[in-house]
């Protein structure tokens, strides 16, 4: 194009500036995405220094709304110090009952005294009642908020994390170029006391509902003997980027109503991790999975930091690729790349 050629389209006001007509720059230019926090009202200031990482990092040249959900309402001094940060727009949630209760097949004596043994047995947040809400929050009904049904896209973000990369780029309208479903960054091996019979569980399921198992899943990413056992990898799901619409579907539904009829959410300790990752893989081509390795990414006390020269030569990154997770062996991305 000729950008002195005072007749050329791409001198029309909205190419010269496009934020001039706002509501045309972000119908065409964003993709249809939020922000995804689930939080306490007592994580402000955590909260705060997440927000703030990500949005110089990269959402202060998109600003992307955020969703905030919490059991509790939002308090006022929450609602103007987070907004405070953003350009974007800011929605506050309350979790419908519902959502973070127990269900009535649930015996709660035995859920009580499960708990009691797993703290004795020092399982990670294995006494924990709220955690384990939370979990089952996270598997089964985040993406059926009422806030969150208008979006397609979510990044989930939780607090006291941090970004230590520029994203000049667009990773919601990556995905969706790219019929991407669902973006990680670090990846683990699960702690096999939280989910003793979660594996079984899944098993019974893929007997039960084989028609939404694709042959070419990726099984040998969860399992290294066809799918006798687990092998305990997840993708670490504190970080993800991914597609509302795949929970939503009638697959994951499906599962998520089946593991949470076998109690394991409240009787053990299934995290959303596990939960997430299993249906993932069970449910799509490798294809539908992306790694984002130019994301920095620190959640304690994992971090996951490009090791390519590049990254850091040219001033983009600030972490240590020396602390970088992946090849570690308690993480599952050097799985992940063999597969790839
Ligand atoms: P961890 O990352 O597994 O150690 O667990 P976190 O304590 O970070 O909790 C995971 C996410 O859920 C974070 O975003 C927390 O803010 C959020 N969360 C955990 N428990 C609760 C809760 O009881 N209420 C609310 N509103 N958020 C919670
Ligand atoms: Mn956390």
């Amino acid at each position: 194009p000729d950008f002195n050629d005072p007749t050329s389209n791409f001198l029309k006001k909205e190419w010269i500036n496009p934020a001039k007509d706002i509501s045309l720059y972000q119908k065409t230019s964003r993709a249809n995405a939020a922000l995804v926090v689930l939080v306490r009202n007592s994580e402000l200031h955590d909260i705060r220094s997440s927000m703030r990482q990500l949005e110089d990092r990269w959402n202060k040249k998109f600003n992307y709304p955020y969703v905030f959900l919490n059991d509790k309402e939002f308090t006022e001094e929450f609602k103007i110090k987070t907004s405070a940060l953003t350009k974007g727009k800011t929605y506050y949630g309350l979790i419908p009952k519902e959502m973070w209760s127990y269900p009535d097949w649930i015996n709660q004596t035995r859920a009580a005294e499960e708990r009691r043994k797993m703290h004795e047995a020092q399982v990670i947040y294995g006494g924990s009642e709220s955690y384990r809400h939370m979990c089952r929050f996270n598997s089964g009904f985040f993406f059926l908020h009422p806030l969150l049904l208008q979006f397609d896209y979510y990044w989930r973000l939780e607090p006291q994390v941090q970004f230590m990369c520029d994203i000049d780029y667009d990773p919601f309208l990556f995905m969706q170029k790219n019929k991407l479903i669902y973006g990680f960054t670090i990846s683990l091996y699960e702690f096999q006391s939280t989910i003793p019979t979660l594996w079984k569980t899944v098993k019974n399921f893929i007997k039960e509902y084989p028609q939404f198992i694709p042959k070419d899943n990726i099984m040998n990413f969860i399992s290294d003997d066809g799918g006798k056992e687990y092998n305990l990898c997840h993708f670490w799901s504190n970080f993800e980027i991914a597609d509302l619409n795949f929970w939503r579907n009638t697959p994951y539904r499906e599962f998520f109503n089946y593991l949470d009829k076998s109690g394991g959410f409240f009787y053990e300790r299934w995290g959303d991790a596990p939960v997430h990752s299993i249906a993932i893989a069970l449910f799509n081509q490798k294809s539908k999975v992306h790694f984002f390795n130019d994301i920095a990414y620190m959640h304690e006390p994992y971090l996951h930091c490009p090791i390519q020269p590049e990254s850091h030569e040219t001033g983009r990154c600030h972490c240590n690729p020396n602390k970088n997770i992946d090849f570690d062996f308690y993480s599952c991305n050097q799985k992940w790349f063999e597969i790839k």
